[in-house]
């Protein structure tokens, strides 16, 4: 493709609402812009990306023994109101009437859709296993779409769906999903991570998810330095606490006005965070109870979700706390609280410690558990860096951030049985079928790419998904170059090598720059005093240093890039 006649329009500002740099350097290199909040159009650069991310998943889903089919987007109601998540997507639903008044949406996930198919088309157990999977646009109402692909209305999605006879069946069948999702992400270059993950509001019981490491991430994972152990932080098991925790004191009322955080308080009384006991005051549907962890520590909201009761929990209002402790926020103890407490086990072996006296402006310090105050004892924190390993007892766990990018369960009989999806077995007795689903996030994983793969000046495509394998500048206008460079690129082409070729009438300094940018992963320079000495520069996007760069003789050039360019795919 000559770089004139494609549509690259490539800008200098950032967009004002970008807070990430693949939102930033997407839009800045031509690739993506902005129709309305969540929703992107994929200029030429941004499609070819995508495109090969989705060739890629194709394949591994084709060798793996799944069957690509489509289903629509726009969907009748009836489906998602059998199994109640027409009610329970709530607002995240896009939902619309037909002409009739009729009740429709927009596909968020298909679950109850494939397991339709699966209760017309299977009768019996020899028509198991089955795994269909699809490449299609998915409609989620977020709250805040942001980081331009990464939190999306509108994207693309590869959802595949197994179905078996046998538990055994159903754990063949997701070990073969997790063997490709490897494959996938091996071949996409990426840093990742296959983590424990909690099931959600999917429903099932093993899953793991495929964790993308950017500190941009918004889900914070564990891993042990010793073993293979990773796990999200929210589903992390959480290693009994060992250290001393100090010796008691005597309780005393202090003074701290106008500190109510942590590590403000901390800093002002001159104590260690884990010598703070935290008390937060959450409500859990119509309760309210405080949890109390050490002030290095964080609540695991999944958990106390769990303890309460409830499906999920949320941090009380300002209104409620100062209702239920007499204080403004920040100044809320487990000493003399009259509502249920719980206390992580963490935090119950703290020795006087410092917490909120439910007095605004006022702490207490020398406070025990037990003595002070009375709560149920539960491992309710989230796991934290420097923790011991639950798995292998002896490596230390390391927090990192990451961006899920793919996600694999066993969804059990979750939807078959509500919805009557059901095989005759050998003995000719109805059972329902067991499921399993497996996404990959195929829009979100260009952004997750650059997320990761990016430098001062721009992006870095690893060769499997670039939109171009070669970036050709030419600089100026000599019949000569012009020749020599119309002569390669149509060889590399012939080749099956991609070629953007620069050809415009701009200074190189602007060629450079725009190439790297857009940061397609191998450049190739014709022109200047180089080529009149019969070489052309060649330059890997990510040598950094321009020192890097290498001359190579015009009539090598051919063989040097094929090879570049075949070990960056092999
Ligand atoms: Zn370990």
């Amino acid at each position: 493709m000559r770089f004139s006649r494609s549509l690259i329009p490539t800008i200098k500002e950032a967009p004002a609402d970008a807070t990430n740099v693949s939102h930033v350097l997407l839009t800045r290199g031509g690739f993506i812009r902005r129709v309305g909040a969540g929703m992107y159009d994929y200029l030429p650069l941004g499609l070819r990306v995508l495109k090969k991310i989705e060739a890629i998943v194709r394949t591994e889903m084709d060798r793996a023994g799944a069957l690509e089919i489509l289903m629509p987007a726009l969907l009748p109601a009836e489906y998602f109101k059998e199994t109640d998540r027409w009610t329970k997507f709530g607002d995240n639903l896009f939902r619309l009437k037909d002409r009739k008044g009729a009740d429709f949406h927009l596909g968020p996930t298909h679950e109850e859709i494939v397991t339709d198919i699966a209760r017309r088309e299977i009768r019996s157990y020899r028509d198991l296993p089955k795994n269909l999977y699809q490449v299609q646009s998915k409609f989620r109402d977020e709250p805040r779409p942001r980081g331009g692909l990464l939190r999306c209305r509108e994207f693309v999605m590869k959802d595949a769906y197994s179905f078996d006879s046998t538990e055994d069946g159903a754990k063949a069948s997701y070990e073969e999903m997790r063997k490709a999702y490897v494959r996938v992400f091996d071949r996409l270059g990426l840093n990742y991570r296959m983590v424990a993950a909690d099931s959600g509001a999917m429903g099932g019981s093993t899953s793991a998810e495929f964790q993308v490491l950017a500190d941009s991430g918004e889900d914070a994972i564990v891993a042990c330095d010793a073993c293979s152990y990773a796990a999200n932080v929210e589903v992390a098991t959480v290693t009994p606490a060992d250290e001393p925790a100090g010796t008691s004191g005597e309780r005393t009322k202090v003074h701290t006005p106008g500190h109510g955080g942590i590590a403000d308080v901390a800093a002002f009384l001159k104590v260690e965070t884990k010598q703070m006991l935290k008390s937060l005051i959450y409500r859990a549907q119509k309760e309210v109870a405080m949890v109390v962890v050490r002030g290095d520590h964080d609540v695991n909201e999944i958990r106390l979700a769990r303890i309460l009761g409830v499906d999920e929990v949320a941090l009380a209002t300002e209104a409620d706390v100062r209702k239920t402790t007499g204080a403004a926020v920040g100044y809320a103890g487990p000493v003399g609280f009259t509502g249920r407490v719980i206390v992580d086990r963490a935090a119950s072996l703290v020795k006087s410690g410092v917490t909120g006296a439910n007095e605004t402006d006022h702490h207490l310090t020398g406070v025990e558990h037990g003595r002070d105050f009375e709560g149920e004892v539960a491992d309710v924190r989230l796991a934290s860096n420097g923790d011991t390993c639950p798995s292998c007892g002896k490596g230390k766990l390391t927090t990192y951030k990451g961006i899920e990018a793919g996600h694999i369960f066993i969804l059990g009989t979750h939807y078959s049985a509500k919805m009557n999806a059901t095989f005759l077995d050998e003995t000719q007795k109805k059972q329902p079928i067991i499921m399993g689903c497996y996404g990959i996030g195929v829009s979100r994983l260009v952004a997750t790419t650059i997320e990761q793969h990016n430098d001062a000046s721009g992006m870095r495509w690893p060769m499997s998904i670039a939109p171009y394998h070669v970036h050709l500048c030419t600089l100026g206008k000599d019949e000569p170059v012009l020749a020599a460079a119309q002569a390669l690129y149509d060889a590399l082409w012939s080749k099956g090598i991609e070629v953007l070729w620069d050809e415009r009438d701009e200074r190189p300094g602007v060629k450079f720059k725009d190439a790297d940018l857009i940061g397609i992963p191998f450049r190739v320079t014709f022109g200047g005093k180089n080529f009149a000495a019969g070489n052309v520069e060649m330059k890997a996007r990510d040598e950094s240093d321009p020192a890097k760069s290498e001359m190579v003789a015009i009539a090598d050039a051919q063989a040097r890039i094929e090879d570049f360019v075949r070990k960056a795919l092999a």
